[in-house]
């Protein structure tokens, strides 16, 4: 497929006009957000925006209603969290959350930076479109399954298989050289992709790769798993005897006071592609006290938690497309108790229903319209807004 037209993925120096306001998309390649930075995003959000982070399902934060681009920049190039003008956009690293920290068949924590690196570095790889999605999955499975354009996937300690359009290309490549093979099939994505955004979306594109990869006669493999519907949630074990914190955010929308008092525990923290958090490296005492301040605040620690199962996009005010509120209508179900609802209450093609009726279980998306931003990666039910209420569909 070639496109017509240029992708418009927003970033920090080039804003969405929503219908709220400036929206800034702002990278944080593998979910890696010290500390400080959180605080400055927090603080930007406060003070230059509409007072929250939207956490995005690829791991990045969102900052709505931006009444100062300049300063905006200014904060974030201070912060560190735009390293580069040039290549801001192209920075999507999407890794397993929990790496190093609990299971996984290797390390992929120093992986996310040094890609992120070599993507800055590369002056052809600037022109990579904003849509491209790099998995660093360290052998688990919890995020190969995100259908990445390139990929690396943990099969033995020091051994990945190189992932192409989401799936298994068949390539194996130890630890120390994998950084730079992901590299080179980024350059033999830019060489090929013509107008498209997506490897998918290029006539044979991955066998394409492989070929100018010099691994034309390697035949495809099968490790790549479905995409895992189980965020880190809760007190979760370290191998290490400390503890990580799994936080989920309701519908992904991160108030900068709660943000605070997580930037506040004063560790590197973790987001989600799950529009989640993690905080990790914790003695017990502290994650008490940090589960017993950040609850009441509304982060949810409880996996069983029906917030866990539900997502939004944006929908109105924010979304000019959006037939209704659906944060609104979202939230509603929850504290109603109708998400908890039996599952054969949930339907094919059911509606158009009035928000109010809407009863779903399991996990679901709830869109402003047929676009479905934001839907999650794995299997979901789908509650899409039309002007005469609700349709149910799936998963
Ligand atoms: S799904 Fe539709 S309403 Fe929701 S954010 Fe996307 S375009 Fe807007």
């Amino acid at each position: 497929m070639t496109r017509s037209n240029a992708d418009s993925c927003p970033g920090v120096l080039r804003l969405h006009e929503a219908a709220d306001g400036p929206l800034a998309r702002v990278r944080i390649p593998g979910g890696q957000l010290g500390a400080a930075g959180l605080q400055a995003l927090a603080e930007a959000a406060e003070e230059l925006g509409d007072g929250a982070l939207e956490l995005t399902s690829r791991g990045n934060v969102q900052l709505r209603g931006i009444r100062d681009a300049a300063a905006l920049t200014e904060r974030l190039d201070a912060a560190g969290l735009l390293p580069s003008a040039s290549h801001e956009r192209v920075r999507n690293i999407v890794a397993s959350p929990l790496s190093g920290l609990a299971g996984g068949v290797a390390d992929v924590r120093e992986l996310a930076p040094a890609l992120d690196a070599g993507l800055r570095a590369a002056p052809e790889l600037a022109g990579l479109p904003g849509r491209v999605l790099f998995t660093l999955d360290d052998g688990r499975g919890d995020v190969s399954g995100f259908g990445g354009d390139i990929g690396l996937h943990a099969v033995e300690h020091e051994v990945f298989a190189v992932l192409l359009a989401g799936a298994d290309s068949g390539i194996r490549v130890a630890s120390g050289d994998a950084v730079g093979l992901v590299l080179a099939a980024a350059r033999a994505f830019a060489e090929i992709r013509g107008g498209g955004w997506r490897l998918a979306e290029v006539a044979d594109g991955a066998a394409r790769v492989r070929e100018l990869l010099g691994f034309a006669s390697t035949a495809p493999g099968r490790v790549v798993p479905d995409p895992a519907d189980h965020p880190p949630i809760g007190w979760l074990p370290q191998d290490d005897g400390l503890v990580a914190l799994g936080a989920g955010v309701r519908l992904g929308v991160l108030p900068a006071r709660t943000a605070l008092f997580v930037a506040a525990v004063e560790k590197p923290v973790l987001v989600t592609p799950w529009r989640g958090l993690v905080v990790p490296d914790l003695d017990e005492w502290t994650a008490e006290q940090v589960v017993r301040v950040l609850a009441p605040m509304g982060l949810i620690f409880d996996a069983e938690s029906p917030w866990v199962r539900v997502s939004s996009c944006a929908g109105a005010p924010g979304c000019a497309k959006s037939h209704t509120d659906v944060r609104a209508d979202a939230t509603a179900a929850v504290e109603s108790g109708r998400v908890a609802s039996p599952t054969d209450e949930t339907g094919a093609a059911l509606g158009p229903i009035p928000a109010g009726d809407v009863r779903v279980s399991g996990r679901q998306h709830w869109s402003g319209c047929e676009r479905r931003c934001g839907h999650p990666h794995g299997p979901a039910t789908d509650i899409v807004a039309g002007p005469d209420g609700y349709r149910v569909t799936g998963p």
